[in-house]
């Protein structure tokens, strides 16, 4: 059977991380690669590309097409994840039209293609009030202090280690970041349409959305992809 090669779609605060560690639990087959992670502990490293994405990722910000290309297919191609066998899920990446793009010239060569994408559609007044309560761990895992707080206050479930509030989910950011993601929604959903793997599941919360994003996938699974 082929791999699922998938990539989930959303706005900021729209819980992509959140649904993409719910589907882990239940396909723990599937890897996954957070672009947003990936920069953040390159930032806590303080390494070259960590220093050349604070600013943009400050100023809610996106950083250039090339440059994020790059940085994914060098950990696809480091990860052993576009062989004929591994499933794979994308967060944030693709995120315009020019990375949709180019990330399909990154497979191409390893006869690969994108065979399913999710756009999870919520609205935008309910993301905004979350992003208020959302804290993090520097491994990715998000917490929410009204609907899903770690179990001691302000430490990570796992480790214990301290949480911290992202620097760009202040709301003047926020807005910022979610205005680019809507300015640049509709070319990348056309460029999915056209190759016929485009679904959206829409809904307020997580828990609504969970069991549609799951049966999708599942379906698409069985379907031999
Ligand atoms: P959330 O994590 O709430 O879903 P998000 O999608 O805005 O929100 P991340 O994916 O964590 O957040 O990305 C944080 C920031 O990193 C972005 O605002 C942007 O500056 C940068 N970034 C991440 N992925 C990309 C990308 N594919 N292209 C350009 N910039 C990116
Ligand atoms: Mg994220």
């Amino acid at each position: 059977m082929n791999p699922l090669r998938m990539i989930i779609m959303g706005a900021p605060g729209s819980g992509k991380g959140t649904l993409t560690s719910k589907l882990l639990k239940k396909l723990p087959q599937i890897h996954s690669l957070s672009s947003g992670d990936i920069l953040r502990r390159e930032m806590a490293n303080g390494s070259e590309i960590g220093k050349m994405a604070k600013s943009y990722i400050e100023r809610g910000d996106l950083l250039p097409d090339k440059f994020m290309a790059n940085l994914i297919q060098a950990e696809l191609e480091q990860q052993k994840w576009l062989d004929a066998k591994t499933s794979f899920l994308l967060d944030g990446f693709p995120r315009t039209g020019n990375q949709a793009i180019e990330l399909e010239s990154v497979l191409v060569p390893h006869n690969s293609d994108i065979n399913m994408v999710i756009e999870l559609d919520v609205p935008p007044e309910v993301i905004l009030n979350r992003i208020a309560n959302r804290w993090v761990h520097i491994s990715g895992r998000v917490y929410n202090l009204e609907y899903n707080p770690p179990k001691v206050p302000f430490k990570d479930d796992i480790t214990g280690e301290p949480l911290f509030k992202r620097p760009d989910d202040n709301p003047e950011t926020f807005k910022v970041r979610l205005d680019k993601y809507f300015a640049e929604l509709e070319p990348l959903r056309e460029y999915y349409e056209k190759k016929g793997v485009y679904v959206k599941v829409s809904g307020e919360t997580s828990d609504i959305i969970f069991p549609k994003l799951l049966s999708a996938v599942e379906a698409k699974v069985k379907s031999g992809l």
